[in-house]
């Protein structure tokens, strides 16, 4: 496999929602590379559908860091929405606990998925000055109006509104379930701040007391820490209207001259059992309910045997093929010794430049793997050295083999065959030697004593 030297990096393509072509990527700055993605709103755990803008921006972020030398990338938080209100209500505790415990079960769950922080991860709590200062220069400049306490965005004030998501403006709201308000003076337009009674959580304002809508909480936080334009904003293709398209007018209208996004990814829907998730159907999993029944790694390694943008179907046997897969990459790790670091093979950051093409990257890690189990430590390096970006590998294969086993149990038969053969009783020994066999524990007899693995 040829490594390939930073001068002859591929050019990275992307396809980008609002050309809907695919593109080289040329970053405004290419110095700094900034990137937002939506992040979740914290009200309940979060579901395998919500994971895959989280891996498709995480997979985007690690090839930009090979390409360029700085990457900003920002991911935001949404810690006001009427869901908390309602669920916190529900649980009897208060707004900021059930946030909080949210937020860190979010971390948790990605982090056992190998997923990278954010460089800035900003809550819409901190950021409401920064929204209402936006709301003020939109009133300002004739895109929004105030009526009974809340403030809307005029969508027919703006020549390309739709533009994003390519319909027109009349279809989009054919198709959308949008609000009908008698203060409204066109029922698409959206709300960037709404009235608060006294037990719903709110902030002053010139408007009164109220709270921000969703959208306009994106386009504060990019504006705060990426500027006016940047190079790409992604989510699931769910958030492509009314979020997105909503986020693009208020930052067009409040920066004129800006370009807000310049490319905008969207990644594909993901289904269940072969149907949307839900929960009625019995094919709705949180990301902590299927790693408690599966490696992490494994759940990562299914969800990017499929491009970004083509559907993906969860199924748990297809689990159990990406865990069988990575058995047998761990297994090629773990052939040959002391493994020098290499560079990254060329075919696999060549597909990863093709609008991030995770299925073809993965194809080209099993050649590496066939000669690692052959024997070839350049392989197995290069193997390593591949799977790392595409953010497999966090474990040792020693790790990998032994996690889900009860240790101390394991150990104990150890100890207790030792002790068999010691008084002479192989057959007994034998029977223990079989009887974690079939838990799939293999024991290794060596001058240090004996060790195990999973089979
Ligand atoms: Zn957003």
């Amino acid at each position: 496999m040829d490594s390939i030297a930073p001068t002859m990096a591929p050019t990275l393509a992307l396809h980008d929602s609002q050309t809907r072509r695919k593109q080289a990527f040329s970053p405004l700055d290419p110095q700094h590379v900034r990137v937002y993605y939506c992040g979740p709103t914290v009200y309940d755990a979060a579901h395998i559908g919500n994971l895959r803008a989280m891996l498709s921006a995480d997979v985007l972020v690690r090839v930009l860091r090979v390409l360029y030398p700085r990457v900003t990338f920002v991911r935001n938080i949404t810690d006001v929405d009427d869901r908390i209100a309602d669920r916190a209500r529900a649980n009897g505790e208060d707004i900021a606990t059930l946030t909080a415990r949210t937020t860190a079960d979010f971390h948790a769950d990605l982090a056992e998925l190998n997923i990278l922080s954010p460089d800035i991860e900003p809550c819409a709590t901190h950021h409401i000055p920064e929204m209402l200062d936006m709301i003020g220069r939109l009133i300002e400049n004739g895109h929004a109006y105030e009526a009974e306490g809340h403030v809307l965005f005029a969508v027919r004030d703006f020549a390309s509104y739709g533009a994003l998501s390519g319909r027109s403006l009349d279809d989009m709201l054919a198709g959308a379930r949008v609000e009908i308000a008698p203060y409204k003076r066109d029922p698409g337009d959206f709300v960037l701040w709404k009235p608060s009674t006294p037990d719903q959580p709110g902030w002053d304002s010139p408007y009164g007391r109220g709270r921000p809508g969703w959208h306009i909480e994106c386009s504060a936080m990019s504006h705060r820490y990426l500027g006016e334009s940047f190079d790409i904003h992604g989510g699931g293709d769910d958030l492509l209207f009314p979020h997105h398209e909503n986020e693009r007018a208020q930052s067009l209208c409040c920066y004129p001259g800006s370009r807000f996004a310049q490319v905008w990814l969207h990644n594909a829907m993901l289904l269940s059992n072969g149907e949307k998730m839900s929960k009625s159907l019995g094919n709705f999993f949180t990301i902590r309910q299927v790693i408690t029944r599966a490696p992490a790694q494994a759940l990562r390694l299914l969800f990017l045997s499929a491009q970004y943008r083509s559907v993906l179907d969860f199924t748990w046997e297809k689990l159990d093929d990406a865990k069988r897969t990575l058995d047998r990459f761990y297994r090629a790790l773990e052939r040959t010794t002391s493994i020098e670091d290499a560079p990254i093979p060329g075919a696999v950051l060549t597909a990863l430049c093709d609008d991030l093409n995770t299925p073809l990257a993965i194809a080209a890690l099993h050649p590496l793997a066939d000669a690692a189990l052959q024997g070839d430590a350049q392989a197995a390096a290069s193997l390593k050295a591949g799977g790392k970006l595409l953010g497999l590998f966090a474990q040792s294969p020693d790790e990998w083999f032994r996690a889900g086993t009860d240790e101390n149990a394991v150990e104990r038969l150890i100890q207790a065959r030792l002790d068999a053969r010691k008084a002479r009783d192989f057959a007994q020994a034998d029977t223990i030697r079989a009887q974690l066999a079939a838990q799939g524990i293999l024991l290794e007899d060596g001058p240090q004593g004996t060790t195990w693995r999973r089979a």
